[in-house]
């Protein structure tokens, strides 16, 4: 299996140089050349075993330069051990029967642990094949999330560091307690004076300096990046969503029309996961694309014109704030009939303009796989309030935006098949939001408002956040942003 660029079908890789190479030469995104179906038969199969053997399954058929030996010791590497009793994405089910798929029971609780604990064997594996091991140095720029999920995947694996930056004044209190009291040999994290972007743009002029690259080279390393566009962060989601199947399956559901998907989406990585389950032959019915109050791909699919020249919001669901989705040039491509001039001809424009506007033909296609709806912050409140309630569901603020757009899809259609909605952070992540979204007073400091959210709704807070109230930061560097490479080569010890 070869993965080519969206932008220039020529550009043909192996999966181990797609990982290790991150993003195209040409600026495009790696796809595999087909995408590889599975039988009834590998499905009756896959639905009695655990999640170790349904990811290594999975992944046997994208990355097929790697031998079965390597890919069963990076699942394994990945999903023993760090995840609340061993099952990484188990199905919880609310009272009117809609099913949860919760993907926070990971080391920081929230989604991108499932693909940010394999992504690190992914990649140590893939350097040995295409650079002769060299040591991976990672750098990050991080809003929160990702940031510590990356530390966690990171954390002592060998033959890699990770350095991540944050600006100083935009993660939450909790956010960065997560970040700077991160174990780990191998790890640093660092404040920089700006904001986001500052710590992005920082990243991206290291990366692409070559002066710097010289300098890793002849120390044997070499730069590379977690971020949600390489393919070897995608793969990992592809399994859960086919491991949800044989749970569904195992569990007895109607599955006579398929079933619907409902995801809270910001950079598209998790939706287009499903989609590419669903042409694995997972029977996905409707991709339901749930944004808050940035709902540029709301507007997408309606429209036909994706525009993000528009005001941004900062909501209460951070992790969805963001007005250009990468990943949807993955899901242009296979719309227009994996067209790479067209997808090149779009991604151009979207840099110049700002815009594009797909033909009818692409976006009946859209329409036809997709629902898009959003929002606002108020209305995500109240669906925490009200799925609490009535329910017996406690959200955070990102799941209820999906399941705010849920209840309109079902509204609008009058469509109740079996549905799974992705759940994507523990609600614990976001206190401050659900409790107020619950109508109680805040508290006091960050654990006050984590316990008085516990006691009031009866759930447990999760271990990884809990022991952060007694931890002691590690780490108390802050650069200024013209500092940043000097900050990285001093880490390094080069
Ligand atoms: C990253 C993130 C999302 C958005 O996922 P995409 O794959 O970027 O669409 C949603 N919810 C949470 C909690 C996240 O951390």
């Amino acid at each position: 299996m070869k993965y080519i660029s969206t932008r220039n079908k020529d550009i043909r890789v192996s999966s181990a140089q797609a990982i290790s190479q991150g993003i195209s030469k040409d600026g495009g995104l790696f796809v595999p050349e087909e995408i590889p179906t599975l039988s009834t038969a590998d499905f009756d199969y896959l639905k009695n075993v655990d999640y170790i053997e349904r990811a290594a399954f999975v992944l046997k058929k994208y990355l097929t330069d790697f031998t079965e030996e390597e890919i069963y010791a990076c699942v394994r590497g990945a999903y023993t051990g760090s995840f609340d009793n061993e099952i990484p994405a188990p199905i919880v089910k609310t009272k009117n029967g809609v099913n949860i798929l919760e993907l926070w029971h990971g080391p920081t609780c929230a989604f991108k642990d499932l693909a940010l604990q394999l992504l690190p064997y992914l990649l140590t594996t893939s350097a040995k094949k295409v650079s002769g091991g060299k040591e991976i140095v990672i750098l990050v720029a991080t809003s929160g999330d990702t940031g510590k999920a990356a530390l966690e995947g990171f954390c002592d694996v060998e033959n890699t560091k990770i350095i991540v930056f944050y600006p100083s004044d935009g993660v939450s209190a909790m956010q960065k307690l997560q970040m700077d009291t991160q174990k780990g040999e191998n790890v640093c994290v660092c404040a920089i004076n700006g904001n986001f972007d500052d710590a992005q743009t920082g990243v991206k002029n290291i990366f692409t300096n070559n002066d710097t690259a010289k300098i890793l080279e002849n120390n044997n390393m070499q730069f590379s990046s977690a971020n949600s566009i390489n393919w070897g962060r995608l793969v990992p989601q592809i399994v859960y969503y086919v491991s949800a199947y044989c749970d569904l399956l195992a569990n007895g559901e109607d599955l006579s029309n398929g079933f619907n998907v409902v995801v809270p989406t910001g950079n598209f990585g998790n939706i287009l996961a499903a989609y590419y389950a669903k042409m694995m032959g997972v029977p996905v019915n409707k991709l339901i694309c749930a944004s808050n109050a940035n709902n540029v791909l709301t507007d997408f699919i309606n429209t036909g014109v994706y525009d993000r020249n528009r005001k941004f919001f900062t909501t209460i669901s951070p992790s969805m704030d963001i007005l250009i989705s990468s990943n949807l040039e993955r899901m242009l491509f296979e719309l227009c009939g994996r067209d790479d001039k067209l997808v090149a001809n779009l991604q151009s424009e979207l840099s110049k303009n700002g815009k594009y506007k797909v033909n009818d033909e692409i976006h009946e296609k859209f329409v036809g796989l997709f629902f898009g709806g959003c929002c606002d912050d108020s209305a995500t409140k109240e669906t925490i309030g009200k799925y609490f309630a009535n329910q017996g569901y406690l959200s955070d603020t990102h799941t209820a935006v999906a399941l705010n757009v849920y209840d309109k899809y079902v509204e609008s259609t009058g469509d109740t098949r079996t549905t799974v909605v992705a759940s994507t952070a523990s609600p614990y992540k976001f206190a401050a939001s659900v409790l107020e979204a619950l109508g109680e007073d805040l508290a006091g400091s960050e654990f006050e408002t984590v316990k008085k959210l516990s006691l009031k709704t009866a759930t447990e807070i999760p271990a990884p956040l809990a022991a952060l109230e007694n931890a002691v930061p590690r780490f108390k560097n802050l650069v200024e942003k013209q500092d940043m490479t000097a900050f990285v080569l001093k880490t390094l010890g080069i």
